[in-house]
């Protein structure tokens, strides 16, 4: 790595520590940028900031959003009375392009995993329940077929049943371990119509 100067090293290790980047892609991507224009390199670094500074979680929900409450919680036409818990902002994405779901989501920002040392209490949950004081008919779980995603479900199964609060689970059909995200609108349409209660 000596072979570039202080600054291209710092720029490639920054870039290598991002999700899904490698050394080499990161080195790809520095490049890049240094044959950029010099206004759009600021655009870009502008635009993370931006994002960064003004980017925060919805009050109700806790997806990302520029407002203190996302557009789908802020929507009154939509059922707030049917609650789909996803583990990450992209999930909901996922569902919120089949254009079906007339209900609100909870975004958990994580699944629990004993194994990462992961706990009820690392991710969005007691916000979830804090939000069942509310008017609520159904709970719809909609986290991934992942051993972390299940365990989840279970979790929040237990935790809410006793409150006599309908809770489903999305059919499997999406494929253990997928990332919603990567699944075709079809299949979570389907999954989504063949929940079940547990
Ligand atoms: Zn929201």
């Amino acid at each position: 790595m000596d072979m570039f100067s202080g600054h291209i090293n710092k720029l490639i290790e920054e870039l290598g520590t991002l999700p899904g980047i490698g050394q080499k892609t990161a080195q790809r991507l520095a490049f890049h940028i240094m044959n950029m224009p010099k206004e759009r390199v600021e655009g870009l670094s502008q635009a993370m900031m931006n994002a960064k500074t003004h980017v925060r979680y919805c009050k109700e929900c806790f997806t990302l959003t520029d407002q203190e409450v996302c557009p789908i919680c802020a929507n009154k036409s939509r059922n707030h009375k049917v609650i789909m818990v996803v583990e990450n902002p992209r999930d909901l994405a996922a569902y919120e392009k089949t254009g079906k779901f007339e209900g609100v989501y909870h975004v958990l920002h994580g699944a629990i995993s004993p194994m990462l040392g992961i706990g009820p209490g690392d991710i969005r949950l007691s916000e979830l329940i804090q939000r069942l004081q509310q008017d609520v008919d159904e709970v719809i779980i909609a986290t991934n077929s992942s051993l972390e995603g299940e365990t989840t479900a279970m979790y929040i199964s237990k935790l809410i049943k006793p409150a006599g609060i309908k809770v489903t689970r999305i059919a499997s059909g999406v494929p253990v371990g997928g990332d919603l995200e990567y699944i075709d609108e079809v299949t979570l349409l389907r999954a989504l119509e063949g929940r079940t209660e547990l």
